[in-house]
């Protein structure tokens, strides 16, 4: 099998203008290079080739960002504009966002490599619900008034609380759906009447600059969204490490998630860690299989597995378990993959030759360790880093290939025999990021769900994050909560007012 590269025809003129101009960095209403020189180049995961430079963001450009960042608090054109008005600009700029959804479901296919119907259609699509969600709550930013007593004799009081910014936040970004996850941190920013430098992938940064073009278009204020670019161990650790940061909101790795935990706690952040995922996919013997095999497969194979909640162990009950394999890897086998531009491709490329690496290795890990190939398994011929959807069966719950992240598109199966083991193994790994329940049967779907140790249950369907959902893991795989009510919680503080009144 051979698979193509990117046509570059296919662009619109407006991913061109923005391919062809200078990347640099956002930092109020400047768009600036770099304090030295250096850069890094972005590649199309089709073929290899450089897209563009991306300028390397130093320390002091953090600084200087969160300079700018710190004072638009304070500027009372930001800091007190009226609730409604900071909602009517929300809503400005997701209806820009959705004029340019194309471009920017094009810039995600080039840079990612997903197909750019589902950049378009998916990520810009959760984008901008992401947005109109968020700008419903600046208005319902309430206190409460408490009645106190009299804790001091004869004394009365009036108090209350109010919610006020956390401050500056500081967003590092990975680079699998770099633009939904940039969002996630960019909407309750807004919301709330924080300030943001973001720090996005140094693998996939296009769509967020884009983003941040569009976001002065829409009259957010200079200042309050700031992006600068970078590596992470230095553009990224400089903005951990800034005292006037007051918050970071951080998706990746584990790895560098408790890194990032340690570096935090030198001065003291309110950190939020949305990490990696090892999720468990369960299949019961009364499950509809047509439909699960379907959900199975769109939930690991989509975006080539480089998905946080992508389900990527397979517990299936063993009256079921050849039938179930069977079809999945039916399902996998009829995904065509190629490059993200292509108006067929279902499957792209892996980001990365690095990541493909990794991913090859892992299967031959578990390959070595006595697991059978169902389907896939290999590298697919072509300019671009390209790797067959796979299923591998006969693995056993201790090896790496079901007990570590992979991040590609790679699917373990092992059998179980009644709902007390099925938790079991579910639960049988360091992290609880999502988790999945194919059934039929309420009344069992039920006795598991309380079972499961994961931020997320998913029943009869594959992943979507929805705005309202909180998102997040228990375990290993994170602090604190993305999106719904608990985002904006994490963004605010709360301020206890006490008023003598006698
Ligand atoms: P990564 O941890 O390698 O990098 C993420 C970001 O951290 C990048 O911007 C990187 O430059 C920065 N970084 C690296 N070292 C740093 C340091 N020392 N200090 C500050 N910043 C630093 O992760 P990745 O490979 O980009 O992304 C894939 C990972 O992200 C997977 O594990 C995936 O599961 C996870 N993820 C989680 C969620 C979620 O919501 N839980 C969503 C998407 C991705």
């Amino acid at each position: 099998m051979n698979v193509m590269a990117n046509d570059f025809n296919s662009l619109i003129p407006d991913t061109r203008r923005f391919l062809e101009q200078e990347m640099k960095h956002l930092i109020g209403d400047n768009w600036v290079k770099s304090s030295k020189s250096g850069s890094f180049p972005v590649i199309d995961p089709s073929s290899g080739s450089i897209l563009t430079e991306i300028p390397k963001g130093t320390s002091q450009d953090i600084d200087e960002a969160v300079q700018v960042a710190n004072a638009t608090l304070n500027d009372p054109l930001w800091r007190d504009m009226p609730p409604a008005s900071r909602e009517k600009l929300m809503h400005r700029f997701a209806d820009l966002i959705e004029g340019h959804a194309e471009e920017l479901g094009q810039l995600e296919a080039l840079d990612v490599g997903m197909p750019s119907v589902v950049g378009q259609f998916v990520e810009v699509g959760n984008v901008i619900e992401t947005l109109r969600y968020m700008a419903g709550w600046p208005t319902k930013l309430n206190g409460k008034t408490m009645d106190i007593g009299e804790p001091i004799p004869e004394k009365r009081f009036f108090a209350y609380t109010k919610r006020e910014p956390v401050g500056v936040v500081g967003a590092i970004i990975p680079w699998n759906v770099p633009l939904m996850i940039a969002m996630w941190k960019i909407a309750p920013t807004l919301a709330t009447g924080c300030t943001i430098v973001i720090k996005p992938s140094e693998v996939t940064p296009l769509a967020t600059l884009r983003l941040a073009e569009l976001a002065l278009d829409a009259g957010i204020p200079p200042g309050v969204i700031n992006v600068v670019n970078g590596l992470g161990n230095e553009a990224g650790q400089a903005l951990v490490e800034h005292p006037l940061v007051s918050k970071i909101s951080f998706t990746g790795s584990v790895a560098t998630g408790k890194l990032i935990n340690k570096t935090a706690t030198d001065t003291l952040k309110n950190v939020t860690l949305e990490l990696g995922g090892k999720s468990p996919v369960i299949v019961l013997d009364d499950a509809d299989l047509e439909k699960a095999s379907k959900g199975i497969s769109m939930g690991i194979f989509g975006n080539t597995g480089q998905v946080c909640v992508a389900g990527s162990r397979l517990y299936i009950q063993r009256r079921v378990f050849d039938e179930a394999v069977e079809r999945i890897s039916k399902e996998a086998r009829s995904l065509k993959v190629g490059p993200g531009l292509h108006p067929e491709t279902k499957i792209g490329p892996l980001v990365s030759k690095d990541h493909r690496d990794k991913v090859i290795s892992y299967i031959d890990a578990g390959l070595k360790s006595g697991a059978e190939t169902i389907t896939g398994g290999s590298v697919i011929d072509g300019p671009g880093y390209y790797i067959e959807p796979t299923v591998l069966s006969n693995v056993s719950q201790s090896s790496k290939v079901v007990q570590e992240e992979i991040f590609g598109p790679v699917i373990t199966a092992i059998p179980f025999d009644d709902l007390d083991e099925a938790a079991h193994l579910a639960n049988d790994t360091s992290y609880g990021l999502s988790s999945y329940i194919w059934s039929q049967n309420i009344q069992r779907v039920h006795q598991l769900v309380p079972k499961i140790r994961a931020g997320q249950v998913y029943v009869n369907s594959t992943p979507f994050p929805h705005p309202a959902m909180p998102m997040g893991g228990y375990k290993q795989s994170g602090i604190g909560r993305d999106l719904g009510e608990e985002a904006i919680n994490h963004y605010t503080e709360h301020k206890s007012v006490v008023i003598g009144i006698n």
